[in-house]
């Protein structure tokens, strides 16, 4: 069995990037057979619970309101919608449903009583709840474990280097502290990062060294492809092979043994046999679903076949975790207000996100 490490150097985890292909999906395939049942992936369904109209500058994100990149904003949904949609998403299979809105950080207030509703309901309907709201507070985190919420998504994006280029109305340090903040209660973490948004091999060694550095490591690491979104800074960017999608979810199996690695954005450029050399190399997790938040996804039929295909089934939910318990919003003994933010907003300017700004 690999031991589990978080003293991995960046050159150890380059010269593991850079094997050759056939060393690395044997060492990596090796690892994941130790570590998991390579013939189990976990289906996770991704819903848009409040679209658009972000504060934030993420180069890659159609969401954010200083973009136009014609998404379709909506408020946030309701509980009866919410509770269809993951209905359905039951139906097709999916063990856990991640709910996303577009906000910097969560404020105490009714919108979040709502999504705390929203994770009471999916947890009672024996499903795993994650959600993906931007920076929370540990009070704000202890709220949403109190609900029932299994895993929390705070993605670090890139390297710390690279961060400052792709975003400027955060820190990569205010990450950390959400992740932290998360890691304090009993909901898994969920993080990871996008590649081909023009970074360098090194960047990507860097964030997995950073998810690495991380005791324990998160629970679950998507390894998103960037998908470029006309009218954000990053439209014009190269669309990567999927032999570097390859090395990199090999890598992360490598570095990270005991973690979900996730199939996450970009899943549509990839035809069914770099999806299968992407389970080989220890991809366990996918969203299905036709939509991922605002970007195009797989259709749902197409994964089945090829599951059927491979022999692959989807996991079943609380296997590696037990189902969280519900507090009833009357019975939580935690205030909702009290806690002061720490977030940062350090005013860098990225040069292409302004020139974004100006062509429109
Ligand atoms: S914080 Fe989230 S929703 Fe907002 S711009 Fe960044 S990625 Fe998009």
């Amino acid at each position: 069995m690999n031991q589990i490490r978080h003293d991995w150097t960046k050159e150890e985890i380059l010269n593991i990037y850079h094997q050759p292909m056939m060393e690395l999906l044997f060492e990596a395939a090796k690892v994941h057979r130790q570590h998991h049942d390579p013939n189990v992936v976990q289906v996770s369904s991704l819903l848009s619970i409040k679209t658009g109209g972000c504060s934030e500058d993420c180069a890659y994100c159609p969401q954010a309101a200083r973009y136009h990149t014609g998404v379709e904003g909506h408020g946030l949904m309701s509980i009866e919608q919410v509770k269809e949609k993951a209905n359905q998403a039951k139906a097709i299979g999916a063990s856990r449903v991640c709910m996303g809105a577009a906000w910097r950080n969560v404020k105490d207030g009714p919108e979040f009583d709502q999504v705390l509703e929203m994770v009471r309901t999916i947890n009672k309907m024996d499903m795993e709840v994650c959600c993906t709201l931007g920076m929370v507070t540990e009070r704000q985190a202890e709220r949403l474990a109190e609900a029932g919420l299994y895993a929390y998504n705070h993605n670090l994006d890139s390297s710390e280097e690279y961060y400052k280029e792709i975003i400027s109305t955060r820190a990569f340090q205010d990450r950390l502290d959400t992740i932290e903040n998360v890691r304090k209660t009993n909901i898994t973490v969920c993080s990871g990062g996008i590649i081909g948004m023009g970074e360098k091999v090194e960047d990507r060694a860097g964030m997995l060294l950073a998810l690495s550095r991380l005791n324990p490591h998160p629970e679950s690491v998507p390894i998103n492809t960037l998908v470029a979104v006309p009218g954000t800074p990053l439209e014009n960017e190269q669309s990567v092979e999927s032999w570097e999608l390859i090395r990199m979810i090999a890598t992360t199996r490598i570095v990270m043994p005991e973690t979900q690695v996730r199939l996450s954005a970009g899943r549509t450029s990839l035809n069914p046999e770099a999806q299968a050399l992407c389970f080989f190399a220890g991809a366990n997790s996918i969203f299905a679903g036709e939509k991922l938040l605002t970007t195009p996804n797989p259709d749902l039929n197409e994964d089945m076949k090829l599951f059927t295909s491979l022999n692959i089934h989807p996991q079943k939910p609380f296997i590696k975790k037990s189902q969280p318990e519900t507090v009833e919003a009357e019975d939580s003994q935690i205030e909702a207000l009290g806690e002061k933010p720490r977030w940062t907003r350090p005013g860098h300017i990225i040069e292409r996100n302004e020139k974004a700004k100006i062509r429109k």
